[in-house]
């Protein structure tokens, strides 16, 4: 069976209608496992793209006006459809983003977690009654939806993106326009029929419900600009994220920014370095180093030094890379060459810097075009270079470091702040990382590498990460608008402040 049927077959499992577009504009969709061709996608047109915003506009009209709990069994209906299909979903990110079967079915995991999560925020929407200052005055805060969302994800969680963003974007009243990944269009195909599909089972219109956009930046950025899209959450680079957060405050437009991450872990003399060594090479080498909690750089101190970074490198060396499908992989492919060739540019450069570099060359080749890499252990003196850059890609910096406050500093060098580790036994260094003159991201862990978040803390960063929060705590704030209302239930009119203003 080629990779083109097994798509044509995991649509029709589903029960989501694919047909190949026979269109001359349309997107070739290639898998990262060998190069092959998965399907032809047709790509949204300018004057497509306006009429599927004023779609969304109009569903959103009606939307707002049904009780938040009813919103939630859209919701719950969504995570029951995903959860019957979960294997068929995670084989098409498997095919189309390159992931590793295990991660594959964690992230639709994440899927399902976070309509959990939105179900039981819709009976949990609440705002504040605040004492006044007037007598028979009662001062209120109250939440409203904000119309159409915009979502732009990225390929690397082409799933788990938009369900963080959609579900709670519709439980709080909202209809969704979704831009994703040009690489990964057929996975949000799959996504979104089954959303409309979940709607529909429970009665809702599906038209205008979510919206999907097919297409380059071009496509993204025409939404962005479009005055129905009250929000747009964009997730992806930090450039990304500039020229976004740019359009939207030219047009004093909300945006949410999940951008790019440079995160690193501070490992102290105290550390359990067994356990140091799988949650780095999981948060390192995992997902191929193409997560934005990716472990990029190590500061390690240098008592311990020559024993643990001997100890990754026998661990790096073991790593089985190879077809994503198959159960012994842990290291499937890049997504494309250009992803492979920034990779070898950063080590070329860390090389010439006189840097010890291991690993990190192509491994093997499946099929006309694959990008295999093991991924890369670099010994660098002192934090410079690339390594203040975030490569998207499996390269793990590692320095050594004398003061537990250098390290700290250290790790908030980087012009990113999305997560941050330190192993450690001593409670003050765990202490001293969580508070306020420690690390400056978004997420700082304690014995835990970088990646894997769950879904009921806010995730996201500060600095060039874009500041945005989503998923689980009060994300869902963003997705809403507060008004405040104060309601006189007397019979004369006192001002504020005590103002006199007789007539
Ligand atoms: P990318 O920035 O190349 O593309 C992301 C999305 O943005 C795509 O859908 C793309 O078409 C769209 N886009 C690009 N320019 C646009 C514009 N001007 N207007 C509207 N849309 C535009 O990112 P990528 O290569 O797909 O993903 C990798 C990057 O995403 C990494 O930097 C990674 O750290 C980051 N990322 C961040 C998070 C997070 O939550 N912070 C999560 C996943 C990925």
């Amino acid at each position: 069976m080629t990779h083109a049927s097994t798509i044509q077959k995991i649509f029709k499992d589903i029960g989501v209608d694919y047909r190949d577009s026979t269109d001359s504009n349309a997107l070739a969709v290639h898998t990262p496992i060998d190069g092959s061709l998965l399907g032809r996608v047709k790509c949204t047109n300018q004057s497509e793209v306006a009429a599927a915003i004023a779609r969304a506009h109009l569903r959103a009209q009606s939307w707002r006006n049904e009780p938040a709990p009813r919103r939630g069994a859209a919701i719950r209906a969504f995570g029951e459809i995903v959860r019957q299909h979960k294997s068929s979903l995670a084989q098409l990110i498997t095919l189309e983003a390159g992931k590793i079967t295990q991660e594959s079915l964690g992230e639709v995991q994440e899927v399902i977690d976070i309509c959990e999560f939105a179900l039981g925020l819709s009976r949990q929407l609440y705002g504040l009654t605040i004492a006044s200052e007037r007598a028979d005055h009662k001062l209120l805060e109250t939440w409203h939806p904000l119309g159409v969302v915009g979502i732009v994800s990225a390929f690397n969680f082409p799933m788990a993106v938009f369900a963080w963003n959609a579900a709670l974007a519709m439980v709080c009243g909202n209809t969704l326009v979704w831009k994703p990944s040009e690489k990964t269009p057929l996975t949000a195909m799959a996504l979104n029929g089954l959303l409309l599909k979940a709607c529909a089972s429970e009665g809702f219109e599906p038209l205008g419900m979510s919206e999907l956009l097919i297409g380059d930046r071009e496509v993204g950025a025409t939404m962005v600009a479009h005055p129905n899209v009250k929000l747009v959450s964009a997730t992806g680079s930090t450039a990304m994220g500039r020229e976004v957060g740019i359009a939207c405050a030219s047009h004093f437009k909300r945006s949410l920014l999940e951008l790019g991450g440079n995160n690193s872990a501070i490992v102290t003399p105290t550390a359990n370095l067994d356990l140091v060594v799988r949650g780095v090479v999981f948060s390192a080498a995992g997902t191929a180093g193409q997560r934005c909690t990716t472990l990029r750089r190590l500061f390690v101190h240098r008592s311990i030094y020559s024993k643990l970074v001997p100890a990754l490198v026998r661990a790096y060396a073991g790593l089985p890379i190879g077809d994503p499908r198959d159960p012994g992989t842990l290291v499937g492919p890049l997504i494309d060459e250009r992803s492979f060739a920034a990779m070898q540019t950063a080590l070329e450069q860390v090389k010439q810097s006189g840097a010890t570099v291991h690993f990190g060359a192509r491994e093997i080749v499946l099929g006309e075009s694959s990008f295999y890499v093991r991924p890369s252990i670099v010994e660098m003196p002192e934090q410079s270079g690339p390594m203040l850059k975030e490569t998207f890609a499996p390269i793990l910096y590692v320095t050594p470091y004398d003061d537990f406050e250098q390290a700290i500093e250290m790790n908030n060098e980087a012009s990113h702040g999305l997560s941050s580790a330190v192993f450690t036994q001593d409670l003050r260094e765990a202490e001293i990382f969580t508070s306020a003159r420690g690390s400056d991201c978004g997420i700082a862990n304690v014995n835990i590498g970088t990646s894997g978040a769950e879904i009921g803390g806010a995730f996201g960063g500060e600095k060039e990460t874009g500041g945005g929060r989503e998923s689980g705590s009060d994300a869902w704030k963003a997705y809403m608008r507060r008004a405040t209302n104060t309601i006189n239930y007397g019979s004369s009119l006192p001002l504020a402040q005590g103002i006199k203003f007789e007539i």
